[in-house]
């Protein structure tokens, strides 16, 4: 028999968060553990407020689906088909029970996971996430990230020049741009493209609102940096239509639903030549370790979610220089996790 339990916590970010559309300084968190015989799995939903889920909507969804129907983490693919139709939506804590299971997996199988999915380990160089911010704290920041390979730079404000110039006075490191929706006109977003490659840029993500469908079909032939999908790309039925609109396509397990999903979605991908990006939300060591071991399928790294915060209640996969090394304990890679000692958030 398979059971669950579950800690409601909050992540709290090192610094204020600042995209196109919001600010946060912290981001709700359902911590799940499942235990089967003397084997325990990890998961986690993180849940920043713009995608709808809360930690109320999460530790119903999980108290009501009925988990004694499955007597065995074996019983995967039934157990999360189940899930998935228990209420449509809700992907980060269909994630959270996802990830749990894989870690349960793993752990029985005496793998990491990584293994588990056939995967090479490789070593993964995360980009380090800046958010928009005034030009001196910009320039604090980016010199924080010394150790990062690439910056992944917010922008999609009023004050995209001012950041991009605040990030080139202390550093010539490549860029990944995020503009989260926030360019309007396909014209000007064509032309900040050709600014942002001649910067040093590698490529765009969401330039433009995720429903902006024919500006995107319109700016997609043109771009002269690859185009990548976040909120206009959310599960395997987005992947289909995906290269109408973009290059590539960020996967993040909070929207895929976790690792499964996620690993058919980058399999999709590459099977139509989409270039494949691998993010996160602030997440603890759990998601962002459950997620590093899909970093082989992918041509761009983003998992620096754990980073970011002040109060991670797990240890993984240690980062040096910029670099996750992945670590070869079984399932996702925790370490000594101590659940008793995390303290909920009421
Ligand atoms: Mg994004």
């Amino acid at each position: 028999m398979i059971s669950v339990e579950i800690k409601p916590f909050l992540l709290n970010k090192k610094h204020v968060f600042r995209i196109a559309g919001g600010a946060r300084i912290n981001t709700p968190v359902l911590l799940v553990k499942l235990t089967y015989n003397n084997f325990e799995g990890y998961g986690e939903a993180s849940m920043p407020p713009l995608y709808g889920e809360t930690i109320e909507t999460a530790q119903i969804f999980i108290k009501t689906f009925d988990f004694s129907k499955f007597s065995s983490p074996l019983e995967i693919n039934a157990l999360l088909k189940s899930l998935d139709k228990h209420s449509p939506g809700n992907t980060a804590v269909k994630a959270a029970v996802d990830i749990a299971l894989h870690d349960l997996l793993g752990k029985m199988a005496n793998m990491p996971l990584y293994k588990y999915f056939n995967l090479p380990k490789k070593e993964l160089k995360t980009s380090k996430t800046i958010g928009i911010d005034s030009a001196e704290i910009i320039e604090k920041r980016v010199e924080e990230a010394a150790d990062f390979h690439y910056l992944k730079i917010k922008l999609g404000g009023n004050n995209d020049t001012e950041i991009i110039n605040a990030v080139r006075n202390v550093s010539k490191k490549p860029l990944f741009i995020d503009a989260n929706q926030g360019w309007t006109n396909k014209e000007e977003a064509l032309e900040k493209i050709a600014w942002l490659k001649e910067i040093g840029a590698v490529f765009i993500e969401q330039p433009m609102p995720k429903k902006a469908f024919s500006d995107m079909e319109w700016l997609v032939t043109r771009s002269t940096l690859p185009l990548i999908g976040d909120e206009g790309i959310q599960r395997l039925s987005d992947v289909k239509t995906a290269s109408n609109f973009y290059h590539g396509i960020n996967i993040k397990l909070m929207k895929s639903t976790g690792l499964k999903e996620a690993f058919e979605m980058a399999n999709l991908a590459k099977s139509m030549n989409l270039k494949i990006m691998l993010g996160c939300m602030s997440e603890t060591s759990c998601a962002i370790g459950a997620a590093s071991h899909l970093g082989a399928m992918a041509d761009w790294v983003d998992l620096d979610g754990n980073l970011g915060v002040t109060n991670d209640p797990y240890q993984g996969h240690k980062v040096i220089n910029g670099c996750i090394h992945l670590n070869d304990n079984n399932g996702i890679g925790l370490i000594n996790p101590d659940w008793n000692k995390i303290e909920t958030y009421v």
